[in-house]
């Protein structure tokens, strides 16, 4: 089985994996390039095979650095049926609609500014593609994939397993003959708040593996809880607006949820929460759909008829207009707004408004890649650009890892344990990173390899003269696992 991968090697983003065997073609995830300019320009380079002869393509979730490039695939002549679980299909219809709308309003923008400068329309780049792209690709879905159930794509056996990333997350065993290969995804972190563990994988002669945190361990969910609980009881002692960058699936509902709990123990003040993110609120109903991959305190509630993600002072804004009107609001509250990442979204209008006020607070509980705004905030940047104009640091920024919804090194060696691979292909992290864990996984026995950027690897080729590795223990949860069954 041979591997050509074109996005998330080398780098955390655009996850795009073209598998080949016998003379089929399936590609494994068809995302969108995030984080700054120089990779999101990579979104407009011509793909580098033939769209419309793919065998079929499978998604593992519906992140947008999973999901965002597929209705360019269709632009391109893709007809062919789009393999996933449920969960994924509906989150991934939320995920590509607002993908295009961002897409045409940045363009009309774009558009707006360039006029005003004197340059000629045929200049702008026009939008990757819009909503009726979009539903082009929507009616390709095939949403009919099954934890445990093995289906045939392309002449490949493909077994979805949950994953425990976001809901309807899974990772892939792909057998094509004798071959067996794990395509991982993105795993979940085992302390997860919401989402169940992912389930232990099978044998597999190479794993194909993401290594977003493969250098490092999580807190234990109990340090996260205390650790967010004193960053709310500081910021409400500022004064001033706590903003939360949060990602629409997984991030904002954890968040929802541990704020529920908290104000209703009486251990943060109820104030204020305005979720200003209607995706994050579509996104929310699915989860009353899928309770069954939620860990029972949340599935228990959810089963009691109660909404787990609402806390009582909970306000949604569906408007831009509302949107900033919250910014006339006095007093302290609690501003959950996309993206994570702050490079878009209504969080920079919040970021404009209040990031330059020492009243201020701003908690970080996602991912920040180092060259994105937000991983310029929360490494100590005194100014930053915020829809084109400089912006003063003065808030409080308070950093919080472990609501990660990624495996860390111990979640991923736990993975490995069971898989008995003699070959770690690594993905989807940054090239330091994956780095360091080569010598983590030599100790184990195991062989790891960076895939390259575009340049195809034979995934079953040789891997360890001796067989299969001795094996190794699987390191156990941090604080006892939650997230079982
Ligand atoms: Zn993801």
């Amino acid at each position: 089985m041979q591997l050509q991968s074109f996005g998330a090697a080398l780098t955390v983003t655009g996850s795009m994996h073209l598998l080949t065997s016998g003379g089929r073609q399936v590609l494994i995830d068809c995302g969108l390039f995030q984080g700054n300019d120089d990779l999101e320009a990579r979104n407009r380079e011509p793909l580098p095979f033939d769209a419309a002869g793919l065998d079929g393509v499978i998604l593992t979730h519906a992140h947008l650095d999973h999901v965002g490039r597929l209705p360019l695939l269709v632009k391109l002549g893709y007809r062919g049926p789009v393999h996933c679980t449920e969960p994924t299909a509906a989150l991934a219809e939320t995920v590509l609609l607002d993908s295009a709308r961002l897409q045409v309003d940045g363009y009309r923008h774009d558009l707006r500014r360039a006029r005003r400068q004197g340059i000629p329309d045929e200049q702008v780049p026009p939008p990757l593609y819009d909503e009726e792209d979009v539903h082009r690709t929507l009616a390709l879905l095939r949403p009919a994939l099954r934890f445990g159930e093995t289906t045939r794509v392309a002449g490949l056996r493909v077994t979805p397993h949950r994953a425990g990333h976001i809901l309807g997350s899974a990772y892939l065993l792909i057998e094509s003959g004798d071959a067996r290969v794990i395509m991982s995804g993105d795993l979940g972190n085992r302390e997860s708040g919401l989402q169940l563990d992912f389930t232990p994988p099978p044998p597999a002669d190479a794993v194909v593996l993401e290594s977003t945190y493969a250098n490092r361990t999580h807190r234990p969910w109990a340090a996260t809880l205390a650790e967010f609980r004193d960053a709310l009881r500081g910021a409400v002692r500022q004064g001033g607006k706590i903003l939360i960058p949060s990602f629409a699936i997984e991030r904002t509902q954890t968040i929802l949820h541990t704020i529920k709990n908290l104000m209703d123990a009486g251990e943060v003040p109820r104030i204020p929460v305005f979720l200003d993110s209607p995706m994050a609120a579509r996104a929310t109903h699915e989860y009353f759909e899928y309770g069954d991959e939620l860990i029972p305190a949340v599935r228990d509630t959810l089963q009691a008829g109660e909404d787990p993600f609402r806390p009582g002072t909970l306000h949604v804004v569906p408007t831009s207009a509302e949107s900033q009107r919250i910014n006339r609001y006095d007093g302290p509250a609690i501003i959950l707004a996309g993206n994570g990442m702050m490079t878009g979204g209504r969080i920079q209008h919040h970021l404009k408004h209040h990031l330059w006020k020492p009243s201020t607070s701003l908690i970080s509980v996602s991912y920040q890649s180092p060259s994105s705004l937000g991983g310029r905030i929360v490494t100590g940047a005194d100014h930053v650009r915020v829809m084109g104009e400089e912006i003063a640091v003065r808030a409080h920024v308070y950093t919080i890892g472990g609501f990660s919804a990624h495996a860390d090194q111990d979640d991923l060696l736990a993975f490995l344990a069971t898989a008995g691979t003699p070959h770690v292909w690594l993905v989807h992290g940054e090239p330091d990173v994956m780095e360091s864990f080569l010598p983590v996984l030599a100790e184990r026995g195991l062989k790891g390899d960076l895939v390259p950027d575009r340049q195809p690897v034979d995934l079953t080729g040789p891997g360890y003269p001796d067989g299969r590795p001795a094996g190794f223990t699987a390191p156990p949860p941090r604080s006892g696992s939650h997230g079982g069954e």
